[in-house]
């Protein structure tokens, strides 16, 4: 608990709000950041208080419309995590003059915001990092180029988009927003202790690391590369994979995340379209299929604008929320797991391997899974649908 708000998402609006900069974010107890008030440069303005996007009502829209989307473009397809919904508005918005904030790993495996302004800067924010990103200082840089007439693209979790909007306050003509569904963040601390953990189990230097590989198809695996080769692995082997999903590692705020409704924050909403191969089997794909909703005027003329850059299938809110249960509610909290999964994090260099691995036994089956080639997998996925 801070003094600004029980429930902080580390999204950075009232730091970059504050006029005597007062507030500044700090790593709590478990690696995730929070907002902390220097009181000896605080005025009592209570800014920081009103703004808090946790304290006050964020205006969500109903989707107007809901579709299956696939990216016409295949190699840009290959490199998104579903089925390229990001990159093809994306692509188009910085075509047409504008710039986009996405989120890319720096060279100490922060998952941070920046900003693109080509194809190959989006190139580096495609994909999931499946950890919680820092903002930065992207909220202060948008409002500077709102008001320089620039379009803006902001593209990142629902509650970044909502601490970009209550920092805002008003709405800008030329800012779209693209918010992800998403069954919450892990803290930045536990993936880089992962990443030191893993590359001590493979005993090389990680290059590049993809969550969302697609060598073997559209699925939850993930892969590591190497300045010369690249190996994919079944999430369900890997113990930040594992817990990741199973849901125990989330910030505490995402158990009551008051934006896993049907009313979005962003003027569309992306994800992945699972259970497409029951709801339009005709549209299923092995190379990734994304949900897509229009909350808002200004998200259906982008959509009207850019759609022919997808293949695409009208569809419902109810059947893609039936196989995506953040659309409805948070995640729920598994008290007993949860607890004391992060407890002792800071402690001790080896405290992935000593605590938080030694908790994990993967499965007879995600074993095998895991022993099966990318490309077989690929061939028995393409030839099963
Ligand atoms: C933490 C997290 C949880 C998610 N949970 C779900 C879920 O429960 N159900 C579901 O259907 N989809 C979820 N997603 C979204 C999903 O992983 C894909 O991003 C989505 O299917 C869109 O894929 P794509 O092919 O359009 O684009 P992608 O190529 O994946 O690009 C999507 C955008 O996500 C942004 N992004 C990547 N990582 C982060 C991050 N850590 N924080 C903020 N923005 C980020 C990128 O900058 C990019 O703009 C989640 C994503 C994240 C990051």
């Amino acid at each position: 608990m801070n003094d600004i708000t029980e429930k902080c998402t580390g999204c950075r609006a009232c730091e970059q709000l504050c006029s005597q900069k007062a507030i500044s974010m700090i790593e709590d107890d478990e690696g995730f950041l929070v907002a902390s008030i220097d009181q000896s440069k605080c005025i009592d303005c209570g800014l920081c208080q009103k703004r808090c996007p946790q304290n006050i009502a964020i205006m969500k829209s109903i989707a107007c419309q809901a579709l299956a989307v696939r990216l016409k473009d295949d190699e840009l397809l290959f490199r998104s995590a579903s089925g390229g919904a990001f990159m093809g508005i994306a692509k188009a918005w910085i075509e047409n003059g504008g710039v986009v904030y996405g989120v890319t790993y720096d060279s100490e495996w922060n998952a941070c915001h920046v900003c693109a302004n080509s194809l190959n800067e989006l190139k580096k924010i495609q994909s999931s990092k499946y950890v919680q990103a820092n903002t930065q200082h992207s909220y202060s840089d948008i409002k500077a180029k709102l008001m320089q007439g620039k379009k803006v693209l902001f593209s990142g979790t629902a509650c970044q988009v909502g601490g970009l909007k209550s920092f805002l306050k008003k709405d800008y003509d030329n800012l779209l927003t693209m918010d992800l569904i998403c069954h919450g963040v892990n803290s930045p601390l536990l993936f880089k202790k992962y990443i030191v953990w893993l590359e001590k189990q493979k005993n090389f230097k990680i290059k590049e690391y993809n969550f969302r590989s697609k060598l073997a198809g559209w699925a939850l695996n993930f892969s590591i590369k190497t300045d010369s080769k690249e190996k994919m692995h079944f999430c369900d082997v890997d113990p930040y994979y594992y817990r990741f999903l199973e849901g125990v590692t989330y910030r505490e705020c995402c158990y009551e995340c008051k934006y896993c409704t049907p009313g979005r924050v962003g003027d569309i909403t992306i994800g992945d379209y699972w259970g497409i191969e029951n709801e339009h089997p005709d549209f299923y794909d092995v190379r990734g299929v994304s949900c897509m909703l229009i909350n808002t005027d200004k998200g259906l003329e982008v959509w009207k604008n850019f759609s022919s850059n997808f293949y695409y299938k009208e569809t419902t809110f109810e059947k893609i929320s039936k196989h995506n249960s953040n659309l409805l509610k948070p995640t729920k909290r598994k008290d007993m797991v949860r607890n004391t999964i992060y407890h002792g994090i800071k402690d001790s260099d080896t405290w992935f391997e000593d605590s938080f691995a030694k908790t994990f036994q993967p499965s007879f089956k995600a074993k095998m899974k895991d022993l099966i080639p990318a490309c077989l997998k690929l061939y028995i996925k393409k030839h099963l649908k």
